[in-house]
């Protein structure tokens, strides 16, 4: 249980500077509790620059306690609970019950919790029963509260509505949605661990995902486990992060202009699945490209394309290890076969070679070899998944696994753009790459 640290009124500037939750005590009451970033700022605000409402209460006040959160979700998921607790005699006076928030987990189609936010908590349904709903607050302001939750959306993906479309929505390519057909028993398990955090329960939280993490690794199920790291690590992250919210409006912006981008993408990603006669949604393009420049060492080079626009975050580029000067389609089944290996990059829905015939049944022959060394049912499925696709530039064609070939000139405009950027932009990258060894060897020779 969290406790107030206490100081006389006359001692604001003993007040901490951080993120967190404060109180006002009258006589052994606590008549008032707010969050703030900066307490020691806030607190001041409501002393020297009272408003119309601080002006009922704020002479009366003794002592001003406070407990330091280190996060703004933190100050925020606490602040709902010791409101909760304590009741406090003017939060309530210019707040009656509508005026706040409350998270509410239900049950939508075949009981698949969905999460919502509501002024009306254990509301009756139509049929006047009540349904099977959890209700997590009061939380004072609904904008923090949705920035919140859409921050602890990107670490447990959820629903925000009773049913999902069959297909992917735009929240799943954004990775915010569990998809059509998630594993539910995860998901119900995530969808527990986000209410217990709203609940203030961070490490209860932290720590039961420590410990299942433990379990996968003793079990060798690596991959299972990566994905778990790296929850936890965006969890601490975003817990510790003071001014987390605030970010939140800037990275908005970005989401719009995302959005936007996805727009044009839908065209785009329609041409593509009938072309290649697949049926999931694409969002991500691999492109792989061999260089073997005279007098330098050959390389592998992988560019990424997320919904058509390139990522260079994810770009990728690999030394070849094999000796006695292979050949190109065996360099080429080294790289893939290495990038395979590698579920935490996140596995693509087409890859692109630049090849012919052999280079495509490499990449065919590499994708079934690769399924042998994967355990976990969710990467094999996205690796069966994956569609190998080669631009045969001499003969001006488009080749593609399990399907005839196209030449380039039939090709939608959109889909020729995207694969010769594509194409190019593997080139681009594996050239830069090429330059940056020849110059890292004119310095190791002078050194
Ligand atoms: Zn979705």
């Amino acid at each position: 249980m969290e406790k107030f640290k206490l100081v006389p009124k006359d001692r604001i500037n003993k007040l901490p500077k951080t993120a967190g939750v404060y109180c006002f005590w009258v006589q052994n009451e606590i008549i008032y509790i707010g969050k703030a970033i900066n307490i020691k700022e806030r607190v001041k605000n409501h002393f020297f620059q009272p408003t119309y409402k601080d002006n009922l209460y704020i002479q009366k006040v003794e002592k001003i306690g406070f407990i330091e959160t280190g996060s703004e979700i933190g100050a925020l998921v606490l602040e709902a609970k010791l409101i909760k607790q304590y009741q406090p005699k003017f939060n309530a006076v210019w707040r009656d019950d509508k005026n706040y928030f409350y998270v509410a987990i239900a049950e939508g189609k075949n009981r698949i919790p969905y999460v919502s936010i509501t002024h009306q908590p254990n509301k009756l349904n139509v049929k006047g029963q009540r349904s099977n709903v959890v209700y997590i607050g009061p939380f004072v302001e609904g904008n923090s509260l949705k920035k919140t939750l859409k921050i602890l959306r990107k670490v447990f993906p959820f629903y925000t509505s009773a049913k999902h479309p069959d297909k992917k929505c735009t929240w799943c390519h954004l990775n915010l949605c569990p998809g059509p057909n998630p594993d539910l028993q995860e998901y119900k398990k995530n969808m527990k661990k986000l209410a217990l955090i709203l609940r203030g329960k961070r490490k209860t939280v932290l720590y039961s995902l420590k410990k299942e993490m433990q379990t996968l690794s003793k079990e060798h199920k690596f991959e299972d486990a990566l994905i778990l790291r790296d929850k936890i690590q965006a969890l601490e992250q975003v817990m510790s992060h003071a001014n987390v919210i605030r970010q939140e409006n800037t990275n908005l912006a970005t989401v719009k202009q995302g959005l936007f981008l996805l727009k044009s993408w839908e065209k785009t990603e329609k041409l593509l699945q009938g072309i290649l006669h697949y049926k999931n949604p694409i969002s991500k393009t691999e492109c792989y490209d061999i260089s073997n420049i005279q007098g330098t060492q050959a390389v592998g080079s992988m560019v990424v394309f997320v919904n058509g626009k390139p990522d260079k975050s994810q770009y990728k580029k690999f030394r070849i290890r094999m000796e006695n000067k292979p050949n190109d389609i065996a360099m080429l089944g080294e790289v893939l076969a290495r990038r395979l290996a590698h579920p935490e990059w996140g596995y693509p829905e087409i890859m692109l070679i630049d090849g012919g015939i052999a280079q495509l049944n490499v990449g065919i022959k590499s994708k079934n070899k690769s399924l042998e060394n994967i355990t976990a049912a969710k990467f094999s499925r996205e690796v069966k998944n994956i569609k190998i696709i080669s631009i045969a530039k001499g003969k001006e064609e488009l080749l593609i696994e399990g399907s005839p070939k196209i030449p380039l000139k039939n090709l939608p405009q959109e889909i020729y753009n995207l694969i010769v950027h594509l194409d190019d932009e593997a080139h681009r990258f594996a050239i830069s790459y090429h330059k940056l060894l020849r110059s890292k060897n004119v310095m190791g020779r002078n050194a």
